[in-house]
């Protein structure tokens, strides 16, 4: 596509069914810099916008087959193009179409014959606006990600843990299905920061951490650095046994990244040790008492002599 004039880098799809009007539109938008694709029927400008992915659509009201109005839900409906702004260019400016179009979600319109100047400083404007609105929406998930990962060690943070061990809680009360919770915590890690230094310390979480969570398989499942040393994964819909088995799995991954240490009495290598613990929850019962359970597997498993894994099994509470 060359023109003359200085490019911009956005792209304009027009969709009229009118040979006359798309050319007089290509000719006016070529010369702001705009780069053109056109489409003379919702059905092509359906299967361009999923290949293209214009900045925006000028779409006529009026078609034969499928008219604007229904490409435009169509168009709101998908997910490659539900983002693009569509503007209606309608021969007919009675309440009516101007209401149906805002209806099927255009986001401004013009009507035929067009008035030039305003075409402009509308497709200016709306460009515009849903770059920001690009950029606002990228930015709110790079703070969604900042808010709930650990800065260390990549995994969730203990905000994320709790919100969803809270909202897991909640779901499995409702299906009246199992949840467990594993607590791991590295064994003799003051020990491990005394002999390496701190920096070797920070390493060697991010190597634990990135093994538990390559252990974890299941999407439902959450890995989450729960305190300074301590990891916990929750394993929603998961009976006692399978999780039992996880957290073993998890002892023998950190056991077998063979990370030196060699003032652990458990030694020569950095080990874990960790707490299982199953519940069925109830509506009104509260999400710390696994939390509580799995501690308390963990304290058993650090007195009966680390590395290795301790359970209190569903029922078994007597909390
Ligand atoms: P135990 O086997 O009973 O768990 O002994 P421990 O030494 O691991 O337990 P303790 O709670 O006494 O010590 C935890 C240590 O973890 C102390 C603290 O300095 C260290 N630690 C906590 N967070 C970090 C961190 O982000 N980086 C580093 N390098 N060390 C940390
Ligand atoms: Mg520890
Ligand atoms: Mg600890």
């Amino acid at each position: 596509m060359k023109t003359t004039f200085v490019e911009n880098p956005f792209l304009i799809l027009i969709v009229d069914d009118e040979e006359f009007i798309r050319m007089q539109l290509r000719l006016a938008l070529k010369r702001e810099g705009y780069q053109i694709a056109e489409a003379q029927n919702g059905r092509e400008a359906l299967s361009l916008c999923q290949q293209l992915h214009p900045d925006i659509i000028l779409l006529d009201a009026i078609m034969p087959d499928m008219d604007g109005f229904e490409c435009c839900t169509q168009l709101q409906s998908l997910e490659f193009s539900q983002d693009i702004p569509v503007l209606m260019i309608t021969g007919l400016d009675d309440q009516e179409s101007v209401d149906k179009a805002f209806e099927v979600g255009a986001i401004d319109f013009v009507t035929k014959p067009i008035h030039w100047p305003v075409l402009r400083q509308r497709v200016k404007r709306l460009i515009s606006q849903s770059q920001l609105q690009k950029l606002l929406q990228s930015a709110n998930q790079e703070l969604q990600r900042l808010v709930t990962i650990d800065q260390l060690t990549q995994v969730a943070n203990r905000r994320r843990f709790e919100e969803y061990l809270n909202q897991e809680w909640q779901r499995m009360a409702r299906e009246k299905l199992p949840i467990s919770l594993i607590i791991g915590d590295v064994d003799f890690f003051k020990k491990y920061n005394d002999t390496y230094g701190h920096q070797l310390g920070d390493r060697c979480l991010q190597q634990v951490a990135q093994s538990i969570k390559n252990t974890i398989k299941r999407p439902a499942d959450l890995v989450a650095r729960y305190g300074g040393e301590e990891f916990a994964v929750i394993l929603p819909n998961t009976e006692f046994e399978g999780s039992i088995i996880l957290g073993r799995s998890i002892c023998s991954v950190v056991r077998k990244l063979a990370i030196p240490h060699c003032n652990s009495p458990v030694g020569p290598y950095v080990t874990i040790s960790a707490g299982v613990a199953t519940l069925i929850p109830t509506p009104s019962s509260d999400w710390q008492k696994l939390i509580v359970l799995a501690d308390k597997a963990l304290y058993q498993a650090k007195t009966a002599g680390r590395d290795r894994v301790k359970y209190i099994p569903v029922g078994n509470s007597e909390l």
